[in-house]
């Protein structure tokens, strides 16, 4: 049996209600098969107080194994924490009190992992992430803060996080599994492959075949924004309710599971230099990503040029 309390920071619930649509596992299957304790969550349990359990955890009467913070840490006026309290005690100190009790902390989402939305700027409230600030380390636990087993916040990032991956995160934590993490603290059974493996516009990007307005079959790299060759997510490959993404539903990715999103620019608009697209794709040199290109666009099969294929 592994105790878990999910929080709430600075947070819309979106993760919260992306856990409720996984499946595999669901949240059952994490109570039922996996031993899982929710001692709390806001929205999910039901027989416990957040104020019972507080004290149950601070006084050692109930142990903590696996602490889920949701939303951006609110550091805010000043640093008093005070822009997101409870019952009058800032959240910060909450967290700060209950993260070294723990076996394992997630931050749960991007805002949790790296500030997220509320972090942009001008970032009013002061907002950051557990361990992060964008990709700065430091964050509200500081760069060098571990648990007591030696690990460091696992950042299972996304707007919302994906939600398979949020439940076989926990599983895999319940079964003491072990996991690998990768620079921005990320499980690498997660983040490993792009949102563009997968992605059913491939050819068209393979032949430059791009759209220019919404709603087309074309890729959607070169002119409306698409950062999906340049994030590291599972959205293609475990796709979403087991239906969709993104991008197969005809929107660019926006790159959430990086740490500079929300970027500060129009995430519906490609920023170039000149005609070529500020951000390539990961690793790929312009000079040769360029010639590559203006040779694929000419050796397109007509089928892709005329949009044929079902993306
Ligand atoms: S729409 Fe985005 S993810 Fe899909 S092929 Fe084009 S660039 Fe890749």
């Amino acid at each position: 049996m592994a105790n878990i309390v999910w929080m709430q920071t600075g947070a819309c619930s979106g993760d919260s209600m992306a856990l409720l649509c996984a499946d595999r596992p669901s949240i059952e299957n994490l109570v039922e098969h996996y031993g899982l304790s929710f001692l709390w969550h806001p929205s999910l349990t039901a027989e416990h107080r957040f104020g019972d359990v507080l004290d149950a955890l601070l006084s050692g009467r109930e142990k903590l194994d696996i602490l889920c913070i949701e939303g951006s840490l609110m550091t805010g006026p000043n640093g008093s924490g005070q822009y997101d309290t409870w019952k009058g005690r800032a959240k910060i100190d909450i967290v700060r009190q209950l993260a070294p009790l723990a076996t394992h902390v997630v931050a749960m989402g991007t805002c949790a992992a790296f500030g997220g939305v509320h972090a942009a700027g001008p970032n009013p409230t002061d907002c950051t992430g557990l361990q992060y600030l964008n990709n700065q380390p430091g964050g509200l636990l500081g760069a060098d803060w571990r648990t007591r087993h030696g690990q460091p916040v696992i950042n299972v990032a996304g707007c919302p996080a994906h939600p398979n991956t949020m439940t076989r995160l926990l599983a895999m934590l319940a079964e003491n599994e072990p996991l690998a993490l990768d620079t921005l603290n990320r499980p690498t059974a997660f983040f490993s492959t792009l949102v563009h493996q997968g992605c059913t516009r491939n050819e068209y990007h393979e032949y430059d075949i791009e759209d220019n307005v919404l709603g087309g079959r074309g890729c959607l790299f070169f002119n409306l924004g698409c950062r999906g060759p340049q994030t590291v997510a599972p959205c293609n490959s475990e796709l979403w309710n087991g239906q969709n993404s993104k991008t197969r539903a005809g929107v660019p990715c926006f790159g959430c599971t990086s740490p500079d999103f929300p970027a500060n620019r129009d995430l519906f608009v490609t920023p170039k230099i000149g005609v070529v697209p500020k951000f390539l794709p990961l690793g790929v040199a312009r000079a040769k990503y360029m010639a590559y290109k203006n040779l694929a666009r000419a050796a397109a099969p007509e089928r892709v040029v005329k949009r044929e294929m079902e993306p």
